[in-house]
């Protein structure tokens, strides 16, 4: 099929492409852990996001509503950022790569994107688009490029979100589509947690949801990927993960809520590590469109995993300043990566 710049019709094909998306679902959640506790949660996140969903695989869906509205001059608006201050004072490796990816298949697909995170996770996060190949702009060269992305501070603290989300969203008008990537979101009593229980501070953390509710109201679709059930998006499964998810039902914190977070998302994709769900999303659309090189090479990848340390990020689940993602190898990255790569040759191969 003739792909012109912008158009996404061959996106048609979805149907006889299933298994494909199956396997990028698959591969996005190999799980890892070396924690009992949290051995087989991630499949019990899927299923039941996945149920919840219609059936389909959660990649497939994730491309079809993203290239459903990516009109030629669309905007896609991206975040992520995880941390504390004493553990992850400027964020983790998780979360930063997976938006670098996605940058990149945007920008291979000629659509700007915004990437909105909190000043102390910012720079790791631009160093991990710039190293995947996509500039990060001044607002005024930005806005007249085809592609690239603007970095905007998100404000922390709940006011402050409020006072900012609807200025923000007024100043972009051409945004279509916004991505949740590792971003904690509050539980049912508004309250932040980590994935094992532990309170945020309210005022540290950025209030996304805000956006993500109010991104969604005005038509923008919204699409979220996590790795625990405590980030944006898992309010859509919070009912079925109550009672069977650790921490699901208590916390273990006063607020006696459990960590599940309570943001609505148009569409879920729970995988073993958040960076392998937003890269299943990618490739998830360049399948769609039999387009591989949509996806950066691994070299690209592997600079984006590897930049934010030198910006203070550490790993996640060791809090070592180390190229590890939740505790999962380079060369485990390098492998899942590539599996996914390998499917999208497939995809993109002559029928046989
Ligand atoms: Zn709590």
């Amino acid at each position: 099929m003739q792909q012109n710049e912008g158009d996404n019709s061959g996106a048609a094909g979805l149907v006889e492409k299933r298994w494909f998306f199956e396997y990028l679902d698959h591969i996005a959640g190999t799980e890892l852990k070396a924690r009992s506790a949290l051995q087989g949660s991630t499949q019990m996140r899927y299923a039941a996001a996945r149920a919840r969903q219609g059936g389909l695989p959660l990649s497939q869906i994730a491309a079809e509503r993203m290239l459903a509205v990516l009109k030629p001059g669309a905007v896609v608006l991206l975040t992520t950022g995880t941390g504390n201050p004493v553990w992850l004072p400027q964020g983790e490796t998780d979360g930063p790569s997976g938006i670098a990816v996605l940058a990149s298949a945007f920008a291979a697909l000629k659509h700007r994107v915004c990437i909105l995170s909190e000043k102390h996770f910012l720079p790791a996060i631009l160093a991990s688009v710039q190293a995947a190949g996509v500039p990060v702009l001044a607002s005024d060269n930005w806005s007249q490029r085809p592609f690239g992305a603007l970095a905007v501070e998100f404000p922390q603290g709940k006011a402050a979100a409020h006072e900012f989300v609807p200025h923000f969203l007024d100043g972009q008008p051409d945004a279509a589509v916004a991505l949740f990537v590792e971003k904690p979101g509050p539980n049912a009593a508004g309250v932040f947690h980590n994935s094992s229980g532990k309170p945020k501070a309210p005022d540290w953390v950025g209030h996304l949801n805000v956006l993500a509710d109010q991104a969604r109201a005005r038509g923008i679709v919204t699409g979220a990927v996590g790795d625990g059930g405590n980030e944006i998006g898992f309010g859509m499964i919070r009912e079925a993960l109550t009672g069977v998810h650790p921490y699901a039902a208590q916390c273990g914190c006063p607020c006696g809520k459990g960590i599940i977070d309570a943001t609505e998302v148009d569409f879920l994709f729970p995988a073993a590590v958040s960076n392998w769900g937003a890269y299943a999303m990618a490739a998830a659309m360049a399948a769609s469109l039999a387009r591989p090189e949509l996806m950066p090479d691994w070299r690209e990848v592997e600079a984006s995993i590897v930049a934010p340390i030198a910006h203070g990020a550490f790993d996640g689940y060791t809090g070592m300043s180390v190229s590890t993602v939740d505790g999962t190898s380079l060369q485990a990255n390098k492998a899942v990566f590539r599996l996914m790569c390998e499917v999208l040759q497939l995809a993109a191969a002559p029928a046989r």
